[in-house]
Formats: structure tokens, sequence, C-alpha cells
């Protein structure tokens, strides 16, 4: 399966090596009734080895949840057969609703309601903090 072969969806290009998997979980793709292919340890000019994954729909992802757990990967539109769109993502100053605070004294744990949002505290430890308690987020 290459690009080529993708009419419309989205090319998740770039993962770093075994980041696929948590893009995978994360992303929620085994929930979604499109064909999805990983394939991971893909030798790459740019990164030694690298992760792909093809969605054959384009469907929503949360650009952020990506950018998270990989801010150098890339993300290709395919309509058609054509690359339409590349976008590099970085690492996102807010998730929300992708990460559920720890801490069990935090309010966003029994205020069902509140958004689960992080903010980017250290971006050069890539840590993020609990918008609402600034307990930190565990380690993906
Ligand atoms: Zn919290």
């Amino acid at each position: 399966m290459n690009v080529d072969s993708i009419r419309d969806g989205i090319v998740i290009d770039h993962i770093a090596p075994g980041n696929a998997m948590k893009l995978y979980d994360l992303l929620g793709l085994a929930e979604l009734d499109v064909p999805v292919a990983m394939i991971t340890n893909v030798v790459s000019a740019k990164r030694g080895r690298k992760d792909i994954i093809k969605i054959d729909a384009e469907i929503p992802v949360d650009i952020n949840v990506i950018g998270y757990v990989d801010p150098e990967a890339t993300v290709n539109i395919i309509r058609h057969g054509e690359l339409v769109e590349k976008k590099r993502i970085g690492m996102p100053e807010t998730l929300v609703n992708v990460l559920k605070c720890k801490n069990p004294r935090c309010i966003s744990c029994c205020e069902q309601e509140l958004d689960q949002i992080f903010h980017l505290a250290d971006p050069e430890k890539r840590e993020y903090r609990c918008v609402w308690c600034e307990a930190k987020a565990a380690d993906i």
C-alpha cells in the first residue's frame, strides 16, 4: 500500500518509530469503520526510521493529538488521488479531552461537565499540566 493507492484520505507521515501505535490508540482509529494502515519502521531519509499511518477516508482527526504524540509528524490530505495539503503540526498549546487528570482531588475529576484541559507548561521538556490543578500529565 502506498500513497497512490489512497484516493481520498489522510496520511500521517514522519512519525517517530513506535509512536504510530500510540497515535492509533489516542486518535481512536480502532473505532472507525474505515480502512487504516499502519506501517512501522520504514526507512526514512529524514529520520532514519519512521512510522506511517494511512486512513482511507477523510475523517476529522484531532491534529492536536498528533502534535502531542509527535510534533515532527506531518499530516497529508489526499483528495482524488492527489496531495492537496501537507501540514507540519508542532506542539499544541492546549489539549482538550485528550488526557485525563490523574489527581484525585482535581475539580475535573468530580465535575463531569468540565472539559479535561491541559496546557503546554514547558515546551523544552514537552511537559503538559492540567489547567484546573496544575498536575503534570503522565508521560505517554
Ligand atoms: Zn487536574
